[in-house]
């Protein structure tokens, strides 16, 4: 099973791991072939996924989910992530 990024994707299908012979995964602390944004983003604000960020989605990941409708599974992931998040938030005193 491949890694999951921080964007809900199968590292398997991200740039990054294709281009990197030696890539294993962009939860790993190594030099990435491309900068990604999405997981800089994540490591700053301390989420395993955009789905636990309370900006999700915000307007850069709409859009990278709008550029690449095969990545729409990742979105429901996430989506499915943000839902559990939002109800442990509600039983939060
Ligand atoms: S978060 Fe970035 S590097 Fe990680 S799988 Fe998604 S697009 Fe690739
Ligand atoms: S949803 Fe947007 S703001 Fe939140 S961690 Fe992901 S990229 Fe950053």
């Amino acid at each position: 099973m491949p890694p999951v990024g921080y964007c809900g994707i199968d590292c398997e299908r991200c740039g990054n791991y294709l281009k990197g012979a030696n890539c294993l995964g962009c939860r790993v602390d190594q030099e990435m072939i491309s900068d990604c944004e999405t997981r800089d983003c994540c490591k700053q604000k301390g989420v395993g996924y955009c789905g636990e960020c309370g900006s999700f989605p915000c307007a850069s990941m709409k859009q990278f989910y709008e550029e690449k409708p095969q990545y729409a599974y990742a979105l429901e992931y996430m989506k499915e992530i943000a839902r559990i998040r939002s109800q442990k938030g509600k039983d939060i005193p």
